[in-house]
């Protein structure tokens, strides 16, 4: 019986026509993910779509992709969809609907992910799905440099907070060694990743901080995002990436919720924590998912009321590792 990761190698060797996608609203990890497979297949003189729900965000309009990002493939004529950083089929959006599951390939780090696809390669133990496309790269026989290099470095420093979160594995810090022997310049990408900011972010920031609270003797951290806030900011749900990481910096605080209103009503929320305190499954009880110490989902309620649900749950999983 061949691993999921060797069967993948295999139908990548054996196919000719491929679609490459990951997760609506697409991060570092699920856009470089998914620029670094259309290289990898790009060197292996393969024909592919690179796909997803949304645009490429501004903050990453500087990453060199191997073809246009589409919305929808512009035929059904493909050997296998390969899916990326995507931990459960609803995080496609609409490409849901489009993609054919007996066609597809889901790589992905999430935990709780279910395994939607004919093929699964799901391993939490890798700290982004770049790290997983990297392996991939090196079984094909693909040399980890220039575009692909800096595709790659993106996924991996952005997933695991430059190479500081606890899921860093020694196996990303050697890839990025391996990057950088290939010649990428890591001043220059981690100037292109960071160097991002809009003024509306600054504004934006400066008012959902001036407004955190803390719950739970000061061991939980609150911030919310109204739609009014993002409108006097003149800011995007882009601009709150990173946001609630802030009130980690809190001494004492354990753990992180950012909720953000959404336009049409119900909102985003978001889970941080440190160490034990397993968040992951706050969000699944929640209908969300994520990973132990990073978490998020989707409520159907008013800000208010969800951040005294939300903080009720976290505060619960905080203490069951620190004590109320
Ligand atoms: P973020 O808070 O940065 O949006 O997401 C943190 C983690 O939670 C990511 O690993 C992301 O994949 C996961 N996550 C965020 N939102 C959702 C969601 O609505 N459903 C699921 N299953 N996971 C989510
Ligand atoms: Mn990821």
């Amino acid at each position: 019986m061949p691993t999921p990761r060797h069967e993948i190698v295999r139908r990548i060797r054996e196919g000719r026509t491929f679609l490459v996608a990951a997760h609506a609203s697409p991060d570092g990890d699920a856009l470089g993910s998914t620029a670094a497979m259309g290289f990898v297949l790009e060197a292996l003189g393969k024909t592919f779509t690179l796909l997803n729900d949304s645009p490429v965000p501004p903050q990453y309009g500087w990453m060199e992709l191997p073809g246009p990002l589409l919305a929808a493939p512009a035929s059904d004529d493909y050997d296998l969809a390969i899916v990326l950083d995507c931990g459960d089929a609803p995080r496609l959006g609409r490409l849901r609907d489009i993609l054919d599951p007996a066609r597809m390939a889901v790589i992905d780090h999430h935990l709780g992910n279910p395994g939607f696809g004919a093929v699964n390669w799901v391993s939490p133990g890798h700290c982004a799905t770049g790290e997983m496309v990297a392996l991939l790269a090196k079984d094909l026989g693909v040399p980890l440099t220039g575009p692909l290099a800096e595709a790659l470095y993106t996924a991996m420093a952005t997933d695991t907070g430059f190479f500081s979160f606890s899921g860093t594995t020694a196996t990303c810090m050697e890839l990025g060694a391996e990057l950088i022997r290939g010649g990428l310049d890591v001043g220059a990408t981690g100037a292109r990743i960071k160097n991002q900011w809009t003024v509306g972010r600054v504004r934006l920031w400066s008012e959902a901080l001036g407004e955190l609270s803390l719950r739970d003797h000061g061991q939980v951290g609150l911030i919310r995002v109204s739609q009014e806030m993002l409108k006097r900011a003149g800011a995007g749900p882009e601009d709150c990436e990173g946001l609630i990481n802030n009130a980690l910096r809190i001494k004492g605080v354990d753990a992180a919720i950012l909720v953000r209103e959404l336009p049409a009503g119900g909102l985003k929320f978001s889970l941080r924590s440190v160490g034990a305190v397993d968040i992951q499954a706050v969000a699944a009880a929640f209908g969300g998912g994520g990973h132990k110490n990073a978490a998020g989902g989707t409520l159907s309620l008013p800000l208010a009321e969800a951040e005294d649900v939300l903080a009720a749950a976290v505060a619960q999983a905080v203490e069951a590792v620190r004590g109320a």
